[in-house]
């Protein structure tokens, strides 16, 4: 994400925050920083080792507990696909993934034809779907080049 944009979303959490009644605090501004500048969808523990030279004493469960709240906040999107575990998301406009099965890194594809996909009438159990995101298995273009 360019640095306009970082900031632009900052402020726009500025806001949110605000009209929700809840504390911006610094170490949630740092957090969120650290996954919008992060160039893949860092776990929890990328996001961990991005910021601790900015936040003193920090530690793993205080930043896996503020990104669940950025989550809760809408600022930042959970990922999950099997196998990578849990990875968090700048974008949260829709878009869809494409997954490197060999170095589980998790690509943003924008394609307009996907996001306006019927959504299945069936619904086992009772599941109520609210979104979706298609991701795509493959290999990605460093790991081709590895061979
Ligand atoms: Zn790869
Ligand atoms: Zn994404």
């Amino acid at each position: 994400m360019r640095r306009d944009q970082i900031q632009a979303r900052l402020a726009e959490f500025d806001a949110a925050c605000l009209r929700q009644g809840t504390r911006r605090t610094t170490q949630r501004r740092i957090i969120l920083e650290a996954v919008l500048s992060s160039e893949d969808h860092p776990t929890s523990d990328e996001v961990y080792q991005a910021v601790r030279p900015r936040i003193a004493g920090v530690s793993r469960t205080t930043v896996y507990r503020v990104l669940k709240t950025l989550v809760e906040l809408g600022a930042v999107r959970q990922v999950h696909h099997s196998g990578g575990g849990v990875r968090f998301d700048g974008n949260t406009s829709r878009h869809h993934h494409l997954v490197c099965t060999r170095c589980n890194r998790v690509i943003d594809l924008e394609a307009p034809s996907l996001n306006q996909l019927p959504l299945p009438q069936a619904s086992p159990g009772g599941f109520e779907i609210q979104d979706y995101s298609v991701h795509f298995v493959g290999t990605c273009g460093a790991c081709r080049k590895r061979g």
